[in-house]
């Protein structure tokens, strides 16, 4: 059994509330959502951080930028979301697989930039 925790929800031994699964892809709400819309895109393969993508994942990297649009109209956030993919230390990653966080809602979020 993996003992990274997103490739254990992959795996079906720690649940999550999935919202889209496809043979690459797995999508599910963030368990400490940090919007009123907090999704989590993440690819089935084990990729550590986007420092570890390789040049034959773009297709992969795609796909899971493609899905963000997608999941947020069919979520609730059809007037926009935010994406954000934290990498590394500096980058404040926690969870060390690959994750693009959708956030959004209704009611707007905060400037952050
Ligand atoms: O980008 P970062 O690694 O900091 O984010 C990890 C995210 O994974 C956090 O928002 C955390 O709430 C979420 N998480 C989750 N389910 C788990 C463990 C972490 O949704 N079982």
């Amino acid at each position: 059994m993996s003992d990274c925790i997103f490739c254990r929800i992959v795996e079906g031994s720690i649940p999550a509330s999935k919202v889209y699964e496809d043979e690459e892809l797995l999508a599910f709400r963030d368990i400490h959502p940090q919007a009123p819309l907090h999704l989590l895109i993440i690819p089935k393969k084990h990729i550590a951080t986007l420092f570890d993508a390789e040049p034959e994942d773009a297709a992969l990297l795609g796909r899971m930028l493609a899905l963000a649009p997608r999941l947020a109209r069919e979520h609730g956030s059809a007037d926009g979301f935010r994406s954000i993919i934290n990498t590394g230390r500096v980058g404040g990653q926690e969870v060390y697989h690959l994750h693009l966080h959708v956030l959004g809602g209704e009611q707007g979020l905060p400037a952050m930039l």
